[in-house]
């Protein structure tokens, strides 16, 4: 792509190199936690981290933010290694923050030691009640004048599971007048007796996000930790551990998160999505996940171009679907195979081909590329397929494909003229009848006759059956979780169309899984992960130009 400017990040971090700050060392993390699949927002944050390390050369992490055993899952870590590969990204370490559990666990001991932790009794009420308000000061407890020792003893027996969950909190001991909520005594550690993805029944204490992010960038001595904005009230407690721990001074950076319209981008909102069963699953076509974009055949340098085009921004906005778009359909213009496919099909019958007779004609692979990438046979025929929209008895003018009494060029065939139509009882076309000129054949044609039109068609006798999936924006509003009431009531009823016979060319019948093809005239397509011998399935990825009418 071509060059642009520097992002505010990047200006931060080449200020740093230059003042040789952490000896110049670039180090950053992507921390998912695994509570679901990978979304384009993320991607937008791995394309940020990995771009970023790899532009100064510099590493970065891949850390399972797994602090929270009740929702996380190893299937779900497996499904963000293969997105973070198939986007291009190999992680200098793989981590988990739950292997951090002793190390802050000795953190936690640290500032009680220190007097700026204590172990609080009160109820998860009690401890907002007494938070006060943005304008009023918090108040203290009779529980933040323990003792050290009662502390130090306290917090051990919540380890050893001498309490059920939520009987006590440790708390730091910030300031409770903070004009910063985040700062008024924050929850360090719960009590949850729960099994752990990982570390099994081995802890029934787990540290806080708070607690855990920024000691665990600590530990891994991450110079930039490159967060979304709602993490910017956050910042001075992340800064007032690491300084009173006097530990690794990482840094905090905060950029707005990707926004998309038509969608939802929260994985417990797409975690719905999945369970209720408004979608097939996670990596279903219409998803803005990752692996539903690249089963309906988004490439990975599609997504990366995509999240450089827009940027990073310091203020929250919207980005329009139609750009993913543009970037996906600038790629495939570019690698995409060029086939025939005819999605409703009505029979044209040649009446002065000879029957029985069948020729070989050539088309190449891609067009855009020297040389054309090779090519593949086409078979042609007396009967052929073409799309019942190519058709118009009585044609309107400046309508450039067939009618009666109408030419039109065959895609690498032959110039044709509409002659007359066959229609059933109530009124249906079922047969075209035309006729054909042999002297004007593709790449030899002497005819001297010029026509408007192409269409595509595809061999009656030669044709693959296949199943062709078209989808559509998965909600009929721009932004549904801001709007009135469940944002599932604004799911498209019309966002899948199954097309369950189209016409395929016979090439077709061995496409390549993960490849993109241009079905000439109709869009870039691609095999489908249930697709089989048996049974071709195609989902359209995106139509050749922006059909969406608001
Ligand atoms: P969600 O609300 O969708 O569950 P999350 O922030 O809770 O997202 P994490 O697994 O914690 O999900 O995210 C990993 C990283 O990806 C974090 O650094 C987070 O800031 C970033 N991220 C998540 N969503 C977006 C987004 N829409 N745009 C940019 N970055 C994002
Ligand atoms: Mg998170
Ligand atoms: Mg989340």
């Amino acid at each position: 792509s071509e060059e642009r400017s520097l992002n505010f990040i990047e200006e931060i971090v080449e200020q740093d190199i230059s003042a040789g700050k952490h000896g110049g060392r670039v180090h950053t993390r992507f921390p998912p936690e695994p509570n679901g699949y990978l979304h384009i927002g993320h991607a937008k944050s791995i394309c940020l981290n990995f771009g970023l390390a790899k532009k100064y050369g510099g590493k970065t992490n891949l850390r399972f933010d797994d602090t929270n055993p009740v929702t996380e899952d190893t299937e779900y870590v497996e499904s963000i290694k293969e997105d973070v590969r198939w986007l291009g990204f190999e992680w200098e370490n793989e981590l988990y923050a739950s292997d951090y559990f002793d190390k802050l666990y000795e953190f936690a001991v640290t500032l009680i030691k220190k007097g700026l932790a204590y172990v609080d009794d009160s109820t998860a009420e009690e401890i907002a009640a007494q938070k006060g308000t943005p304008t009023e000061p918090g108040t203290p407890n009779e529980y933040r004048s323990r003792s050290v020792e009662e502390n130090l003893r306290l917090f051990e027996e919540m380890k050893d599971g001498k309490y059920p969950d939520g009987a006590k909190v440790l708390r730091a001991k910030a300031n409770l007048a903070s004009p910063n909520m985040h700062m008024r005594d924050p929850l360090m550690y719960r009590i949850k007796h729960a099994q752990h993805h990982r570390t099994g029944d081995k802890w029934c204490i787990y540290p806080m996000y708070d607690f855990a992010h920024g000691q665990s960038d600590a530990i891994e001595q991450i110079t930039h930790s490159i967060c979304t904005l709602e993490f910017i009230p956050h910042r001075e407690l992340y800064e007032w551990f690491i300084n009173k721990l006097e530990i690794f001074p990482s840094r905090q950076y905060e950029f707005a998160r990707l926004n998309l319209n038509y969608t939802v981008m929260s994985k417990r909102k797409l975690m719905q999505l999945v369970k209720e069963g408004h979608v097939e699953d996670w990596d279903d076509p219409r998803m803005p996940t990752i692996s539903g974009l690249r089963r309906r055949g988004y490439t990975p340098a599609s997504l990366r171009e995509f999240c450089d085009r827009i940027g990073v921004a310091k203020r929250e906005n919207m980005i329009d679907v139609s750009l993913l778009e543009f970037c996906i359909r600038e790629d495939l213009n570019k690698t995409a195979w060029r086939r025939m496919a005819v999605l409703d099909p009505v029979k044209l019958i040649i009446t002065n081909y000879p029957e029985g007779q069948t020729e070989t004609l050539h088309g190449e692979n891609n067009p855009e590329v020297e040389g054309g990438e090779g090519g593949r046979d086409i078979p042609f025929s007396r009967e052929l397929w073409i799309e019942r929209e190519d058709f118009m008895e009585e044609p309107p003018k400046k309508f450039f494909r067939l009618g009666v009494g109408l030419s039109v060029r065959l895609k690498h065939a032959y110039i044709i003229k509409g002659e007359s139509v066959v229609k059933d009882a109530d009124g249906n076309i079922t047969e075209i009848h035309c006729t054909y000129i042999p002297e004007s054949k593709s790449g030899n044609d002497t005819s001297g006759i010029n026509v408007k039109g192409t269409i595509h068609w595809v061999s009656a006798q030669h044709a693959k059956t296949a199943e062709v999936r078209l989808y559509d924006r998965l909600f009929r509003v721009e932004d549904p979780s801001n709007e009135e009431g469940d944002f599932k009531e604004y799911i498209n009823p019309d966002s899948l169309k199954v097309i369950e016979t189209a016409y395929i060319e016979p090439d077709l019948a061995t496409a390549i899984p993960g490849k993109g093809y241009q079905f000439i005239r109709k869009g870039y397509f691609t095999l489908d992960k249930h697709s089989s011998t048996d049974k071709l399935v195609f989902n359209r990825t995106v139509t050749l130009k922006d059909g969406w009418v608001k």
